[in-house]
Formats: structure tokens, sequence, C-alpha cells
């Protein structure tokens, strides 16, 4: 919009060059400049820069800058709305109705209807998070936009429409808490149907695996003695060989909380996983671990004799199998096994269980 303003890429230059393209409705406009001016809502921040666009481009009509109306005439169609007057003006003509590129002008419409869905299903006391489903060819005009127009801070529609439903319900006495929620409310934007789910909730539990043969997983066990065979579906992140004792805590997921020793496994209950951590929990693994090995004698380079015939050989690796190997030990040389350290994510993660658990008790 050469001429408005000494500035490239201008506020205003910006939304011309945008509405000169597309029909954009006060929320999606918003959204192309949502970095800017915080405390607006995105609805208010796009009626503010057609307004100010309007005031500028009539302010080059009046002072003869524009040589030609018609070069205005599709800018102000792709304003939807606070352009009609003018368009009137102009042209002489009511301003043609067109729909918004990226929510077809229902935005409004579909906030309302969401919000109505969580009062509806979600009971005032729940803490809830809210979900949006949006259909691709909304994604896509999405990042066609962001692309053409290069528009670094566009703040997807999902996100306004979940940010404003929460600001809208929290105001009415809900309780949105998307770090710990109860329940997850889903909307679907093209389909309008709307999901309730609970929040699934686990325990984190630490353990120490003092038996040697029985895995936690009945899969593993092939029928025979497992600590899930005992006590009912649990879910291990990481694990060692059924043959190798753990003697530095590993965690364990389990629906409800477990306490105390069953069949060799030491356990501690560290409270609920809650929100993301259960995701985390799930995808952290120890990068190193430390074994204390037992074997006959004359097998490795670093052995340390501890009783006659057996030596002892420390050893730290990826995972036992990458111990076995460097050591060049097969199963039959090997009398006992013991993971003594784990190191990374995994350790670092149980760490902190065991640090809130013990602040929670000290309170
Ligand atoms: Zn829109």
């Amino acid at each position: 919009m050469e001429g408005i303003s000494q500035a490239n890429e201008s506020v205003l230059d910006k939304a011309f060059e945008l509405l000169s393209k597309y029909p954009l409705c006060d929320h999606c406009l918003g959204r192309a400049f949502s970095n800017l001016a915080t405390g607006l809502s995105d609805e208010e921040r796009g009626r503010a820069v057609k307004v100010a666009l309007l005031l500028e481009l009539d302010r080059r009509v009046k002072d003869q800058e524009v040589p030609d109306l018609e070069h205005l005439r599709s800018v102000l169609e792709n304003m939807i709305s606070h352009s009609e007057r003018l368009y009137e003006f102009y042209f002489g003509l009511s301003m043609p109705k067109r729909e918004c590129f990226v929510c077809r002008c229902k935005f409004g419409e579909i906030l309302e209807e969401l919000i109505s869905a969580v009062r509806d299903k979600v009971p005032k006391g729940r803490r809830f998070v809210i979900g949006v489903r949006v259909p691709a060819w909304i994604r896509e005009r999405e990042t066609n936009l962001v692309s053409e127009a290069n528009l670094a801070h566009y703040e997807p529609l999902k996100d306004e429409l979940k940010r404003e439903a929460g600001k809208r319900l929290a105001e009415a006495g809900y309780m949105p808490d998307p770090n710990d929620p109860e329940v997850e409310v889903v909307y679907d934007f093209e389909t309008r149907e709307v999901k309730v789910t609970e929040i699934r909730r686990r325990h984190a539990i630490a353990y120490l695996k003092l038996s040697r043969n029985v895995p936690v997983s009945a899969w593993y066990a092939r029928g025979g003695q497992s600590l899930e065979s005992e006590l009912g579906s649990l879910q291990v992140p990481y694990a060692e060989r059924s043959q190798v004792r753990v003697l530095e805590e590993f965690l364990l997921i389990s629906p409800k909380p477990l306490e105390g020793e069953r069949m060799g496994y030491v356990m501690k209950d560290l409270g609920e996983l809650r929100g993301k951590e259960l995701k985390t929990a799930f995808s952290l693994r120890p990068s190193l671990r430390q074994y204390r090995v037992l074997h006959l004698c004359g097998k490795t380079s670093t052995e340390v004799r501890v009783y006659g015939e057996i030596c002892e050989t420390v050893i730290t690796a990826k995972d036992w199998d990458e111990a076995k190997g460097a050591l060049g030990l097969s199963d039959e040389d090997v009398i006992a096994v013991d993971m003594i350290k784990s190191f990374g994510p995994s350790a670092r993660f149980v760490d902190l269980l065991v640090r809130r658990l013990e602040d929670k008790r000290n309170r």
C-alpha cells in the first residue's frame, strides 16, 4: 500500500495486502497481528485494524490520492463488516456479503456453541481442558495465509477458540485448567460434535527389584510368574532383563497406588502423575546403566576377585545386552548381575518425583 506509511510492512500495509486477496472477519484478521497490543482480543484487534485502514483509505480518497475508486472495491468487500457505509457512499450500491476465507464467518457461532457444550457437560466444580479439532481445509488455508503474507505471529484459529471459551467460562465460575484437568472436552469444528473424556489418572511407583527371573509384564513371563499376574495391569516405560536385579529405583506406572514388597519388588508410591507428566514418564529412558557382574575368574580385563574362583566386574553401558557384549560374556559365564546405577533423564525424573513427595510430606 504505497504512500500510506514510510516504514515497510506497517500494520496497515500488511492489512491492505491481506484484504486485497482474502475476505477476513475481525477474528481471523486480528489473529494475523496477535503479537501486537497485548490485552486486546483478536476480534478487537481485527476491528481496530479495519477501522484504522478505513480512516486512512478515506483520507487518501478525500485528498485525491486515489485515481480510481475501483482499486478499493475488493479491499472494502473483503473487510466483510465496518466498511458497508463507506462502500455505499463510494459505489452507490450496498456491499455484497462475503464469507471469511478462514472460518466462513462461523467463529462467533462456534464459540457460543462450544461454551454452551461445556456448560452442559462439565459440572462447575470440575477442572477441564478444551480441545478443538479443526478440519484439514482450515489448516491448509491458515498455512497458505501465513506463508503467502509472511505472517510471523499468526495465531491458529483453534488457539483463539480455546482461549476465548476458557476466558468466558472462567468468568462464569467454571474451572478451565489446562495443567491439571480432570476432564477433557473436545469440540469438532466441522461436525460440531462434543466429546467429554475423563483424564486417566496414574500413579508413579519407584521400585527396586531384588528377585531374579520375575518380570513386571505378564507377557514376558510367558505364563510364568510376573508382578502383573499378582497385581493387575502395570506399565513400565523401561525395564531390565528379568535375570538382572534392579538396585536403583526404576519407574512403574500403575492405575492405583502401590506400596511395600511383592515378589521381590520393593515399591514406593510417588503420587499421581498429572497432565503432561504421564506422557513425559513414558518418554524418558536411562541413557546409561551401571552393572555389577559376578562371573568365573579369567573372563574380563577389569575383574576383581571376590571369593575363590569368583570375580566381579563393574561396567557401564547402554543396557545389559551391550554390557555383556562389551565384556565378551555369554549367559553361561554369568553367575549374577545387578543394575546398580542409572544415568540420564529417567533417573532425574524419579529424583524429581521423590523430592516432590518429600516436600508434600514436610508441608
Ligand atoms: Zn474468520
